[in-house]
């Protein structure tokens, strides 16, 4: 209970889960602990005391920083029983999880991710979106949304085959994500239809940097395409408005660009239009 535990018996598997020889674990479990990585050692340490002091069965997630393998993800289970003199004696095993962690954090990322571009996908932006208006400071703060649709993109399809509709598709994703500031968050929520997320961003703010993209569009050809342009919509976050609200007034910016001959930036609701 006061810290000073030791394992009364470690299998040859500890020896490589913790790189500690097991005469070291027999004599003293602390040396455990400075294996356990500073961001989850408070969090291990408060989990085995609640598991001593409820009597209940203790499970962990946690990393460990070796000296030979480095950073490696460990995952522990034991069951407690009360000891005659006051003590603790914990039944269990650890094991390295450090590959499914990988494969998790790998599967994580394909699910944000557009597989033809390489940016974030719709899911991704809506989640996204949600956790940004919950953060948002619903007095003071700013949040910019600027959406792009592409000009004629059925003719580029048409006139040069779908292969080269898709090239352009990552052309346009790789000029506009040169311009973008670490913040934004780029995405493809549509066929040819993208948005940039931008935190922090005022209307003002916004429609500069959506100026700078669609510029970016028409400064160079996309062979063999020739120039590609978009239509931008632009709208920033009113007070007490909602994700919808702001959806519909970014797509509706879009809509109003189309319709008045498209290769435009059209800002919805900031006093600019
Ligand atoms: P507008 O200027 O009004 O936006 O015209 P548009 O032709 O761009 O609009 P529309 O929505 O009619 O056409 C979008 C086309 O995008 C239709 C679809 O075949 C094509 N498309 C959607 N996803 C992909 C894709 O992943 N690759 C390719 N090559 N084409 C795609
Ligand atoms: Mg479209
Ligand atoms: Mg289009």
């Amino acid at each position: 209970p006061q810290d000073n535990g030791r394992f009364i018996y470690a299998s040859e598997g500890m020896r490589d889960i913790y790189e500690i020889e097991l005469g070291m674990l027999q004599k003293d479990a602390r040396t455990v602990l400075e294996r356990i990585h500073p961001l989850d050692l408070e969090r291990v340490r408060a989990s085995i005391r609640l598991s001593a002091l409820q009597m209940s069965h203790w499970r962990e997630a946690y990393r460990v920083q070796l000296p030979q393998r480095g950073l490696r993800w460990i995952r522990g289970e034991a069951t407690p029983e009360e000891l005659p003199g006051g003590g603790t004696l914990w039944h269990g095993y650890v094991s390295d999880i450090s590959d499914l962690k990988r494969v998790e954090e790998e599967l994580r990322a394909l699910s944000i991710t557009d597989s033809l571009t390489g940016i974030y996908n719709r899911r991704y932006f809506q989640d996204r979106l949600k956790g940004e208006m919950l953060r948002l400071n619903r007095i003071s703060g700013a949040l910019s949304l600027i959406m792009l649709d592409i000009d004629h993109f059925k003719r580029i399809n048409d006139q040069h085959g779908h292969a080269v509709g898709d090239s352009v598709l990552q052309e346009l994703c790789k000029r506009i994500g040169q311009r973008l500031r670490r913040t934004d968050v780029f995405c493809r929520i549509g066929g040819e239809e993208f948005v940039v997320l931008c935190p922090n961003t005022d209307g003002a703010q916004a429609y500069s940097l959506a100026i700078q993209l669609w510029q970016s569009l028409r400064d160079a050809a996309m062979e063999p395409v020739g120039v590609v342009t978009a239509s931008f919509g632009v709208a920033s976050w009113r007070i007490d408005e909602g994700i919808d609200g702001l959806l519909l007034r970014a797509d509706s910016a879009v809509y109003v660009a189309k319709q008045a001959g498209r290769d435009r930036v059209q800002v919805c609701g900031s006093g600019l239009e």
